[in-house]
């Protein structure tokens, strides 16, 4: 149980005085110090991390292979930008190169998802010359003014910032437990595309369209898996009007769901493939692939970025690369999420409120609603603080704040899993 809180107070008393407090912290707790599974906060409690800093420290914290590589690159070279070249720059691009599904074979670093993102977004518009982008409901794709266009998983995060970049056209993604045939997932999916075909006739000529833009898994948006037909089906539709797929791995990519990228469980290209979060451990990188035949059409100068790139967050993610591959931590995660997730249908059949667990890998959801089954954000709430008391942290996700996610370390142990799924009986109670 969490014990003294004093300092802990403290900083937070501080952090009121100086900081904007726009930035919202999901837990009252000042941590000081990670190592693998496990956070400590500046009084010395413990807390088993089920949340990886928003699906980012993949391989645990301060994994001693990353720090010893971030050590290592600090005292040689911190920072050149794109006056120089450099060594890790082009490591970290062979690497992405190498491990991203199908043709990618061109690579741009930035700092965040939000900015890789605006990155595969004016990169598919200069290469189509077309203004349209196509993004789906629930999505969560950042938060720049493009970014923000293109969420629509809560109003909360654009609400009072119109005008916003136009001409962006949003379409069902296929969330089957809250459609009107969760007995019929195909039926899900033949909606969502009859509804693409409303677009295409009523509302934007397919030939203005320039993108898709997709998360494999719905992230903010509550942790959505989508029937396997969807994605087939989209890049068979973006191919018919010579419009590019995007697909946000952002959340999804670097093992989290039982392979490096989420779109690898399913026979899909993409066009353009963003990725972040997971890719160095907790320092900030990101990237957007494409292929090299498309990337060649863009001049130089019209993109680019000051920080990203930069050696230290490369040297961190070649190590954590390397660790996920070697130590195969994608089937590690595979594993361990249906191990967890037969634990948790289990208990769920005692918990009438949970009324969805769902996921790939160890990206899981628990969905909760209440006794009309309509989505409690009030038990999600309930279940995120009965976790803090036992020092577990947890996140929720989902349009109302309906679900649960857990996303842990790939490097979980089998008795840390067993720990997580003990303080979730405790904290569904009735
Ligand atoms: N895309 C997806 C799928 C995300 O989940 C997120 C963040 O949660 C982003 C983009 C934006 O990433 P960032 O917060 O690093 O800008």
């Amino acid at each position: 149980m969490v014990t003294t809180k004093a300092k802990t107070k403290e900083y937070i008393d501080r952090d009121k005085a100086c900081v904007n407090q726009v930035l919202s912290r999901l837990a009252p707790v000042v941590a000081e110090r990670g190592e693998g599974s496990y956070l400590y906060d500046v009084d010395g409690n413990k807390y088993l991390d089920m949340t990886t800093g928003i699906g980012v420290t993949n391989i645990g914290h301060c994994h001693p292979r990353v720090v010893e590589a971030v050590r290592e690159q600090a005292g040689e070279l911190i920072h050149t930008s794109v006056t120089t070249y450099h060594r890790k720059y082009i490591e970290t691009c062979e690497k992405l190169q190498e491990i991203s599904p199908g043709r990618l074979d061109s690579v741009f670093l930035a700092n965040s998802g939000a900015e890789c993102v605006e990155g595969a977004i004016k990169l598919a518009k200069y290469v189509t010359n077309r203004p349209g982008i196509i993004n789906f409901l629930g999505s969560f794709h950042g938060r720049t003014h493009m970014c923000m266009a293109l969420t629509t998983s809560k109003l909360y995060y654009k609400d009072m910032m119109e005008p916003l970049p136009p001409a962006i056209y949003t379409a069902p993604f296929p969330y089957v437990f809250r459609s009107m045939t969760p007995d019929n997932p195909e039926a899900v999916v033949d909606e969502t595309f009859r509804q693409l075909d409303v677009l295409f006739n009523q509302f934007i000529n397919p030939k203005q369209v320039a993108a898709f833009i997709v998360e494999p898994i719905l992230g903010e948006g509550g942790y959505v898996v989508p029937p396997d037909s969807f994605l087939p089906r989209l890049r068979a539709l973006a191919d018919k009007h010579g419009i590019m797929l995007i697909i946000d791995e952002v959340q999804s990519g670097f093992g989290r769901t039982g392979k490096m990228f989420a779109i690898e469980h399913l026979d899909v290209e993409a066009d353009i493939m963003t990725m972040a979060k997971g890719i160095a451990d907790g320092m900030p990188l990101s990237a957007f692939v494409s292929r090299k035949e498309l990337t060649d059409k863009w001049p130089a100068g019209r993109h680019g970025t000051t920080f990203g790139g930069n050696p230290v967050a490369c040297a961190a993610a070649l190590a954590s690369i390397a660790v996920i591959e070697e130590e195969n931590l994608a089937e590690r995660a595979t594993k361990l999420g249906e191990e967890m997730m037969t634990a948790l249908r289990k208990l769920a059949e005692s918990r009438p409120h949970i009324g969805e667990v769902r996921g790939r890998g160890l990206m899981i959801g628990l969905e909760f609603c209440d006794k009309d089954g309509k989505p409690s954000k009030e038990w999600t709430d309930k279940v995120v603080a009965r976790c803090l008391e036992n020092n577990m942290l947890i996140l929720s996700c989902g349009q109302a704040g309906q679900v649960v996610r857990l996303i842990p370390p790939l490097t979980l142990s089998d008795s840390e899993a067993e720990k997580a799924l003990e303080i979730l009986e405790i904290a569904t109670r009735d």
